[in-house]
């Protein structure tokens, strides 16, 4: 799978992409992210990106014309182009549903904000998908994007390790639940003992005990998702 981060500061991304199981991911071929510098594509001499809004206002507004141009080119590397999805606080605010459907793309196109965010022009011209951490503002749409690409890439088929192991994961296919809490060595520490079902042996009972622990927890701390479970279902 391919990402292309549409960013004005692609050095963020610098360590990030040699970190971990994104890393070897990319070491393996599952994956490759080409961050791109949008000043790039400013066409003033001072590679200006972005100009006072008009109306007047607080901060710096993201010019068109660059982003703009920049996702054109960028659209017209690699085999085919991309799902483009702009990262703003105003877009549909990401779950695991929505990183479920992203994985099954070829590539994406993440584009991050600065400042004031973008000229609306950007999205008038070119509809992007907006997406959103959650209600809360960010400085910039980097942390948005390596946020996507993290959850994205655990769903890449040879990425993790065990390729079970993100079924049962929190909001995850499996059942849309809470994980079950999870035990290891020692067997006890400080006086608090692992449950003896886990040290059994006996997988059916194990399975048992983790679906109540996953069902009494989402109950406790998310009954939401209990409500929605007709929906998964229906899936
Ligand atoms: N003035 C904008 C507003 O109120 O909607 C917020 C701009 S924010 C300071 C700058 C950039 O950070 C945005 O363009 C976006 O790319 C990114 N950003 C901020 N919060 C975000 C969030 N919750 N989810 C995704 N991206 C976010």
């Amino acid at each position: 799978m391919r990402f292309d981060v549409l960013t004005l500061f692609p050095e963020i991304f610098a360590s990030y992409l040699g970190q971990s199981l994104l890393a070897k991911a990319i070491e393996g071929d599952l994956v490759e992210v080409h961050p791109h510098d949008m000043r790039k594509w400013a066409n003033d001499k001072h590679n200006r990106v972005d100009d006072r809004p008009f109306g007047g206002g607080a901060g710096m507004v993201i010019r068109a014309e660059p982003v703009v141009e920049c996702v054109e080119a960028v659209q017209c590397e690699g085999v085919q182009p991309g799902r483009l999805i702009m990262l703003t606080p105003q877009g549909r605010r990401l779950d695991q549903r929505l990183v479920e459907e992203l994985s099954q793309e070829k590539r994406l196109l993440l584009l991050c904000g600065r400042y004031e965010g973008f000229d609306q022009r950007v999205s008038d011209l070119l509809e992007p998908e907006e997406i959103s951490l959650g209600d809360y503002v960010l400085n910039g749409g980097e942390v948005a994007a390596m946020a996507i690409i993290d959850a994205v890439i655990r769903l890449i088929p040879g990425v993790l390790g065990d390729e079970t192991s993100s079924v049962d994961d929190s909001f995850s296919s499996g059942n849309r639940l809470l994980e079950f809490p999870q035990y290891t060595r020692p067997r006890v520490y400080r006086g608090l003992a692992a449950p003896d079902v886990l040290l059994s042996g006996d997988h059916a009972q194990i399975a048992a005990w983790r679906k109540k622990q996953s069902i009494e927890r989402t109950q406790r701390r998310r009954a939401d998702l209990l409500d929605r479970q007709g929906e998964s279902e229906d899936e």
